[in-house]
């Protein structure tokens, strides 16, 4: 059986705010396995970023645990990347594209991580933009050198959340596709959170669907759509079809007509 690599169980979170407490999250919980790559859609506001923080251990939750590989999660753990929406702000313009990717590998040899980083590099596309600086790149570019640099730390868990949010359409497609790629190759486990159901379908072996904040679990949807996917023929089946359909009936609330795993 695959090894569970992320346990989340009754999770909640209330924020103290001025107008009082806020309840954010509640109740939710799920697992992913090693080597899965799960999708959390949820409309805007309703706690995928709590969740996605309270998971990378930079929240501790009110109530409920987070563990990962059977650890439980108190502050952030070592063997965790994240990659945010907002690339311009989590790389370091003063920095190349190299010493960005090796940055997180300070306390390695330096020849491993010159190494490491060059084969990050590889698998994004960007082996000649090593000497570069991160300004000197187009916007998908520098959301390439953030997933490169999160690979080469070779994670337990890779958190994105809203990865691709910040890109045109067509460079959403072709990093889309990248990622398909990489995990494929590298086997990594990734928990990615999106506000765009296609995406969550495209690229999930398995959908949760939030509900409105307090976010709990409505929907758990595993994806048969196989490993290799195509952003024409993939998104014209019948299959995409009807799961995008019924993701996008669960997020507004229509009954199912057939049961849905919660
Ligand atoms: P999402 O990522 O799905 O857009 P968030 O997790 O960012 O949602 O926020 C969920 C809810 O919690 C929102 O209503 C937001 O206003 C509220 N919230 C987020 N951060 C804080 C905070 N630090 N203090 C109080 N309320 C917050």
């Amino acid at each position: 059986m695959t090894p569970t690599m992320l346990q989340v169980t009754d999770l909640g979170h209330t924020y103290q705010s001025k107008d009082g407490p806020y309840d954010a999250i509640d109740a939710l919980g799920f697992t992913v396995a090693a080597g899965e790559l799960v999708c959390v859609v949820g409309p805007s506001g309703c706690g995928k970023s709590t969740l996605l923080r309270t998971v990378a251990g930079l929240i501790r939750p009110s109530r409920g645990s987070v563990s990962l590989h059977g650890t439980p999660v108190d502050g952030v753990p070592e063997d965790l990347a994240v990659v945010f929406q907002d690339y311009s702000r989590s790389l370091f313009p003063w920095l190349t594209v190299q010493r960005n990717v090796e940055f997180p590998l300070r306390g390695l040899p330096r020849a491993e991580r010159a190494a490491r980083a060059a084969e990050a590099l590889a698998a994004v596309g960007l082996e000649r933009a090593g000497r570069k600086y991160p300004w000197q790149l187009s916007g998908g570019m520098q959301q390439r050198v953030a997933i490169a640099r999160a690979l080469a730390y070779r994670p337990a868990l890779l958190l994105m959340d809203e990865p691709f949010a910040s890109v045109d359409a067509q460079t959403r497609f072709e990093l889309e596709d990248l990622l398909l790629r990489v995990r494929r190759e590298q086997d990594t486990t990734i928990l990615l959170v999106t506000h765009d159901i296609d995406e969550s379908v495209y690229l999930g072996d398995r959908v949760l669907v939030l509900s409105k904040s307090p976010a709990s679990v409505v929907a758990q949807l595993p994806v048969d759509l196989g490993e290799h996917r195509d952003q024409i023929t993939t998104r014209a089946s019948d299959e995409f079809v009807e799961l995008r359909a019924k993701v996008a009936g669960l997020l507004q609330g229509v009954p199912q007509t057939e049961p849905v795993a919660p």
